[in-house]
């Protein structure tokens, strides 16, 4: 299919550097990625710089309520586990990068436990399992109930304060990756909102960058993603030159509690674990239409039940289905679902009693960052963790509670790839020209077409709606350097290349649902599709093979 030329700009809008920080390391993003990289780097004895856009613990990892999977029991094997995986992620996953994760990833969990995450226990004094859609064995571990996010980051968060060798400075905004004249990452260009000699726009420079700034679910009009979730890491490797890939992949979780057709931003949701437990999924009439649709019924894999989800709302003409978890009884709500009990009575629905309104909505996106098996990106000394990076483990549709384990293993990665890799300190080559940036004021409209062209349901008609009215968002003028004009340029590059990816992609795999091309298409699309920028700006997308898995 031939594309219309695109061309993006290569650098935001913003004043020079007034100041300059140096380290061993830059880790951007403060979420189970970057700090757990921190930490590492710690480990072999770098100095590090750990710049976050805004308070520490802000980012998903703290409302990640799920858990983190992990085959930690004698029923288990990681081999399951990557079984589980490859199916889930439809033929797209990097089988080695899952194998490093199911294999590595009971010792990571069970480093993370070292440093003071605190996990729930069983009777036994066990760590408790449970299970989630597309797993076929309990090795979901959570911690208070439904707060495993926000007690993984308490402890990681602490860990960091006490290491005077690691810097942390908030309310930083990366910016642009600096480059040196051989091409390789010397730091990132910030701006940050401090006092004293770090406020405004500086220079943190060190020869090794670790992106861990997250997803991007801001680039929809709703997602469970907190307002941070602005894709800033993945746009600003686009720019500077680094392969991105799989950005068409991103999933909508089924079960984000619906608040009315007007609301926006970051919405509650309900925990696949409710379903692990017993909930099962009601249409208007209250029908249990799961039970028809995969042998797994309500634990089906995320994008069948979002699908099906979709469906049922559009044959009853209804803005939502219902999610039945009074069988719980109010003693497992109180103690395995607290937080999301919480949530739903602050809204007036009591899940021991009533059904909760419940439709899909963005969660989180496969896609990023292309690395290799060690978190490097395809610019020298630039590395990418957590849900910024396209490790391909995720493939076509991550399993659920995968991320934060992934974030877990390949931050480990990264720092064991740097004691080999060359970090030359050289001056970073000054700011160049394609610079611009897109009025904030073009954040919304971008949002309501992604939501409605984009979303779960796409085709060449509404994709080829949502690019044109991309370019025409791209000329609107005006704009002046500020946190929220950054952002919107950022959603913006990040959008254009989803829209292009997903147009090109003509077949439905994982979460990427054509209408138009309704079943998957091996022969012609096991492949991934990776998009840089050249020095004018251009955007170009080639096709990488995948290797090992088929499932
Ligand atoms: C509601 C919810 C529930 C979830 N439940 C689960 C679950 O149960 N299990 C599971 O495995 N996964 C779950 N996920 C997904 C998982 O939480 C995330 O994939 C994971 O936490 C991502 O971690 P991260 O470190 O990559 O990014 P994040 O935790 O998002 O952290 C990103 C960091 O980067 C910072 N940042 C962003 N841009 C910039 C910038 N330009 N400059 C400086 N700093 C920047 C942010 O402020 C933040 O500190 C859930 C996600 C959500 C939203």
């Amino acid at each position: 299919m031939m594309l219309e030329p695109i061309t993006v700009h290569r650098r935001l809008l913003a004043a020079r550097p007034g100041w300059t920080a140096r380290a061993d390391v830059i880790v951007v993003g403060s979420g189970i990625a970057g700090l757990t990289a921190a930490l590492r780097s710690r480990a072999i004895g770098r100095t590090v710089l750990l710049v976050t856009k805004a308070q520490v613990n802000e980012g998903s990892t703290r409302w990640a309520q799920g858990g983190i999977a992990a085959a930690l029991s004698d029923e288990d094997s990681p081999d399951q586990h990557l079984h589980d995986t490859l199916v889930a992620g439809v033929g797209l996953c990097d089988e080695a990068a899952v194998r490093i994760l199911v294999t590595q990833g009971p010792a990571a969990v069970r480093e993370l436990m070292d440093v003071g995450a605190r996990f729930d226990r069983d009777a036994s004094g066990a760590i408790a399992l449970t299970r989630e859609g597309g797993h076929h064995r309990d090795r979901i571990a959570h911690a208070g109930g439904d707060a495993t996010g926000a007690e993984i980051s308490r402890a990681l968060v602490a860990a960091v304060r006490e290491d005077p060798g690691i810097e942390v400075v908030e309310n930083a905004l990366a910016l642009d990756l600096l480059r040196d004249e051989q091409g390789a990452a010397q730091g990132v260009t910030l701006h940050v909102m401090g006092s004293g000699q770090r406020d405004g726009i500086g220079a943190a420079l060190a020869p090794t960058v670790i992106l861990a700034t997250g997803g991007f679910g801001q680039v929809f009009g709703q997602t469970t993603n907190p307002y941070v979730s602005t894709g800033d890491g993945v746009a600003l490797a686009l720019r500077a030159g680094a392969d991105v890939a799989d950005l068409e992949f991103v999933q909508f979780h089924p079960t984000v509690m619906w608040l009315g057709p007007h609301a926006q931003g970051q919405q509650p949701l309900v925990s696949e674990a409710v379903r692990g437990e017993g909930a099962v999924l009601l249409d208007g009439s209250g029908e249990r239409f799961m039970v028809d649709e995969h042998p797994m019924a309500d634990l089906a894999p995320r994008d069948v039940v979002a699908k099906a989800i979709m469906r049922r709302m559009r044959e009853e003409g209804s803005a939502h289905v219902w999610l039945d978890g009074r069988q719980l009884g109010a003693d497992t709500w109180l103690q395995r679902f607290p937080t999301i009990l919480e949530s739903c009575r602050s809204r007036g629905i009591d899940p021991v009693t009533d059904l909760i309104p419940v439709a899909p909505a963005q969660h989180y996106v496969s896609g990023g960052v292309r690395t290799d098996l060690w978190g490097r990106a395809t610019i020298p000394g630039l590395y990418a963790c957590g849900e910024v990076a396209c490790t391909g483990v995720h493939g076509a549709n991550r399993l659920a509670s995968n991320s934060l384990l992934e974030g877990l293993v390949f931050a480990r990665r990264i720092v064991m790839a740097m004691t080999d890799d060359a970090a030359v300190v050289r001056d970073p080559l000054p700011p160049g020209s394609h610079e611009g940036l897109l009025p904030h004021d073009a954040r919304r409209p971008l949002q309501q077409v992604m939501d409605t062209e984009a979303g779960v349901l796409r085709s060449a008609d509404s994709l080829g709606i949502a690019a044109q009215r991309l370019r025409e968002l791209g000329l609107r003028g005006g704009a002046t350097p500020s946190t929220e004009d950054w952002e919107t340029t950022n959603l913006h590059q990040i959008a254009t290349v989803l829209v292009r990816h997903a147009l090109l992609r003509t077949e439905t795999r994982g979460s990427h649902w054509r209408e138009d091309h309704p079943t998957r298409d091996d022969d012609r699309w096991r492949v991934r599709l990776v998009t840089r920028v050249d020095d004018a700006g251009r955007l170009t997308t080639s096709e990488e093979p995948v290797t090992g898995a088929s499932a």
